[in-house]
């Protein structure tokens, strides 16, 4: 029997096959990363979506929020089938009401713990004064990096998840969309068109036009990452990337980043 090692996650972290994407509405993902999942999962990662609210407000009052919340489920069930994403799991929080409440961080450190994910995909944690910001993006954002650190990682924390098998889990790398100030960019060239299929699949919130500003903003994502020194790219998204694994991991890796 040998002495266990002292380095166990370092294979793992480097092969990542595990993504959690946790956001409020359903194609938040899709707008924000599908050209990222899509990619990832040609590339053989294992990709769940945590979505918040069924979107049952996201409507202009002619639909009923039931009936709502049917259609954009089916919605992004077809949009994650065409990107590959292997599971879609909606926690079932009111649209429009959000909190990083106590309830929100349990649910969201529930799906880490039973996913056990290297990386998690995020909204934002921090309120943009600048420009508008959806208040349930931000709840989820806060709420998901609270999950990360320090709950899912804690046996103390809610121990009826613990009860229930679920053991801690450490993510190692935490993923933002939409920051005010990226620095980890993804070139999506070879999977703009998928994800623009994907967005179109939520038939019920974008029209063509939109189709056509999706490109559009890949395109300006892809300029902003060139003046952020990461050239050569024509279509691209963009994230705030945090370490969130032990120190230890991050030297054995060099600062390797997930790509
Ligand atoms: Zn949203």
């Amino acid at each position: 029997m040998g002495t266990p090692s002292a380095r166990p996650s370092t294979r793992r972290i480097h092969s990542i096959s595990r993504v959690l994407a946790v956001m409020a509405h359903p194609d938040d993902a899709d707008v924000r990363c599908g050209g990222t999942f899509a990619r990832w999962a040609d590339e053989g990662k294992e990709i769940t979506y945590v979505i918040a609210t069924s979107g049952s407000r996201g409507g202009d009052g002619t639909t009923s929020e039931a009936e709502l919340a049917t259609l954009r489920e089916a919605e992004q069930r077809e949009s994650a089938e065409l990107l590959g994403i292997r599971e879609v799991v909606f926690l079932g929080h009111e649209d429009g009401y959000l909190t990083p409440s106590l309830e929100l961080r349990r649910d969201i450190t529930r799906e880490i713990r039973r996913v056990r994910p290297e990386v998690v995909v995020t909204h934002y944690p921090v309120r943009h004064f600048a420009w508008g910001n959806h208040p349930d993006h931000h709840a989820v954002g806060e709420a998901t990096a609270a999950a990360v650190y320090p709950t899912a990682r804690n046996p103390m924390a809610f121990p009826d998840l613990l009860a229930a098998g679920l053991e801690p889990w450490e993510v190692t790398w935490l993923m933002a969309i939409d920051p005010d100030d990226p620095d980890f960019f993804v070139d999506i060239a070879s999977s703009l068109e998928r994800k623009v299929a994907a967005i179109g699949c939520h038939r019920s919130q974008y029209d063509q036009h939109y189709l056509d500003f999706s490109r559009k903003l890949a395109e300006l994502t892809a300029a902003d990452g060139a003046a952020r020194g990461y050239p050569g790219l024509a279509h691209a998204e963009s994230y705030k990337l945090r370490f969130e694994g032990h120190p230890r991991l991050l030297a054995e890796l060099g600062g390797a980043i997930p790509g």
